[in-house]
C-alpha cells in the first residue's frame, strides 16, 4: 500500500506487531525510546528507524506503550500530520482515549483506542484480537492496517470503548488466575496430581485460558517466562475497577481481585511475569504449584 505507516514503542508487543507491516506497506517507520531497538528492527524486518518527528508524519501511526500517560506525554510533544490516524494499541484508560480523540480532532487527526489481546505469540503470528473504540469512518480507514496485525478486529463503540473492553478482559484473566491458584492448592493439599487434574478440568466446564495454557506452561512448569509484566496486569485491573466505580456498581469479586493483584505486584521480584502473581498465594499456603 502506498500509505506510510509508523509504529511507536517496540516492546514485547510492538516489536513483533511492527514486523508484519512491511508485508503490506511500502514505507514503515519505527521509533523506540531506546533507539537501538528501532535500528535492530530495521535490519531484521526492512522497516526504517526514524526520529519521532519523522514517524508522526506517517499517514497511519500505531503506538503501543505501557500506559495512557506515556501516550499522552508523547502526543503532547509532537506535531502530527493533518489527516493522519493514530491507532493506540496500549491497554489504556477510557477517559484518556476520549480526551485525546477530541483534542486531536481539532488538528484533523483521528485517534482510535485499539488495544490488543493474544499475548506475544499472537503478536508474532498476527492473530491478535483488536477491540477498537472511536469514529466508525476512521475505523474503516484504519482496517487494512489493523488487519496486518490482527485476526478478530471489532469496532466496539465510541472512543474509550476499546480500552474498556480490554480492561474488563484482563480483570477476568486475573480472576481466573487467582481462582485456579486457590483451587489447585486445595487439590495438592489433598494429594491430587495437578497434571492429571488439569487434564480433567481442561475437558470440563471449569476450563479457561489459564488452565489450558498459563498454568501448564508458566506456573506448573515453574518457568514464569516474562512476556506480560505483572505491573501491566496490575494497571489493567485498576482501570477495570475504576470503570466499576464510575458506574457506581458493587463489584466485590473484582475489587478483591484488584487488591490481590496489586499486592502481588508490590511484593513480586522486579521484572516478574503476570503469572508470578500466584507466588504470593504460594507464600501464604506454603504449597508450591508444581
Ligand atoms: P513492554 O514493557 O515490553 O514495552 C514497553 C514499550 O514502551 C517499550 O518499547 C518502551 O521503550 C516503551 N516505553 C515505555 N515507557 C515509555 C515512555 N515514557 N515514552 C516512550 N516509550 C516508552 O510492554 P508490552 O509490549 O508488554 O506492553 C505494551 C502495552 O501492550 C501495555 O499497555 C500492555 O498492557 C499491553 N499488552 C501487553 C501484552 C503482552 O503480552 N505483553 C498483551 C496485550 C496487551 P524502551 O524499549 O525504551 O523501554
Amino acid at each position: 500500500m502506498s500509505q506510510s505507516v509508523a509504529f511507536i514503542g517496540l516492546g514485547a508487543m510492538g516489536y513483533r506487531m511492527a514486523a508484519h507491516l512491511p508485508k503490506h506497506f511500502d514505507t514503515v517507520y519505527v521509533w523506540n525510546r531506546n533507539f537501538e531497538k528501532a535500528k535492530q528492527h530495521a535490519i531484521a524486518y526492512g522497516t526504517k528507524a526514524a526520529s519521532l518527528e519523522q514517524a508522526v508524519q506517517a499517514d497511519i501511526i500505531f503506538s503501543c506503550l505501557p500506559t495512557s500517560s506515556d501516550v499522552e506525554a508523547l502526543i503532547n510533544d509532537v506535531q502530527i500530520k493533518s489527516g493522519a490516524i493514530w491507532i493506540d494499541c496500549t491497554s489504556g484508560v477510557p477517559d484518556s482515549a476520549r480526551t485525546l480523540a477530541s483534542s486531536l480532532k481539532q488538528l484533523n487527526v483521528d485517534f482510535l483506542d485499539a488495544p490488543v489481546s493474544g499475548q506475544t505469540v499472537g503478536a508474532e503470528n498476527a492473530t491478535l484480537t483488536v477491540m477498537v473504540g472511536g469514529d466508525v469512518a476512521a475505523f474503516e480507514r484504519a482496517l487494512p492496517a489493523l488487519q496486518a496485525v490482527g485476526q478478530l478486529i471489532k469496532h466496539v463503540g465510541e472512543s474509550g470503548a476499546g480500552f474498556a473492553v480490554k480492561a474488563v478482559n484482563n480483570m477476568l484473566l486475573a480472576v481466573n488466575l487467582w481462582s485456579v491458584a486457590e483451587g489447585f492448592s486445595a487439590l495438592k493439599a489433598h494429594g491430587v496430581s495437578l497434571n492429571e487434574a488439569l487434564e480433567c478440568i481442561n475437558a470440563s466446564s471449569g476450563k479457561s485460558l489459564v488452565t489450558e495454557t498459563i498454568f501448564p506452561q508458566r506456573v506448573l512448569s515453574r518457568e514464569f517466562p516474562v512476556t506480560f509484566g505483572l505491573p501491566l496486569l496490575a494497571k489493567d485491573t485498576g482501570i477495570a475497577l475504576d470503570l466499576v466505580h464510575q458506574a457506581k456498581l458493587p463489584a466485590p469479586l473484582l475489587s478483591l481481585t484488584q487488591s490481590l493483584i496489586q499486592a502481588a505486584n508490590l511484593t513480586a521480584e522486579d521484572n516478574s511475569d503476570f503469572s508470578a502473581a500466584v507466588k504470593m498465594y504460594e507464600a501464604w499456603t506454603r504449597i508450591t504449584l508444581e
